[in-house]
């Protein structure tokens, strides 16, 4: 088994309760060491002007060796069409926006895929509920512990912790 961490993020509609139905579908279909970070709060970053704050989590479970990153990234895209994902201009405001965070260790380079998720060592979002979830976690093709990333996390930091317990 490998253990994959997803991130979680909805800034419309009933964003919290999204993000529950997605981390509780994603239990259902993953159920091996499924764990869920707390659940946040974060300000637009890079949106358009007057989006909504965010709902953030990151999820952690473990799949089996041989599951193809891509197999697990279209179901990712599945569930966010189920709440109704539209994708209008980047950064728009969303119901819900999955993202294949960390695969194990794997470092992906395909045309569908980039993993670890290019931008999650610079998004406070995502960094922060991971150093909650898995403090202990080497950042793939390092020594860098995700505690000591957050730690000397530089980028604006917005998040505000509103729930240990959500899913
Ligand atoms: P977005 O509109 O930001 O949700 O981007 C979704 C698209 O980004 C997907 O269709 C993927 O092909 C691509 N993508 C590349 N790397 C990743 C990743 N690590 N996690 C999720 N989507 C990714």
């Amino acid at each position: 088994m490998k253990q994959v961490v997803v991130g979680l993020g909805a800034n419309l509609g009933a964003g919290q309760a999204t993000l529950r139905a997605a981390a509780c579908a994603l239990r259902e279909a993953y159920p091996d060491g499924f764990a869920a970070s707390p659940l946040y709060r974060s300000a637009p970053q890079h949106c358009p002007p007057g989006s909504p704050p965010f709902w953030n989590a990151v999820v952690g479970f473990a799949v089996p060796e041989a599951l193809a990153p891509e197999v697990l990234l279209d179901a990712l895209l599945a569930l966010e069409q189920v709440h109704g994902r539209a994708r209008s201009v980047p950064n728009a405001p969303r119901t819900l926006d999955l993202d294949l965070v960390l695969f194990g260790d794997e470092r992906i380079a395909s045309p569908r895929l980039t993993v670890p998720h290019p931008r999650a060592r610079d998004r406070d979002f995502v960094l922060g509920p991971l150093a909650a979830l898995d403090p202990e976690r080497r950042w793939p093709g390092t020594e860098d512990r995700v505690a000591d990333l957050w730690a000397a996390f530089a980028g604006p930091r917005t998040l505000e912790r509103v729930a240990e317990r959500w899913c």
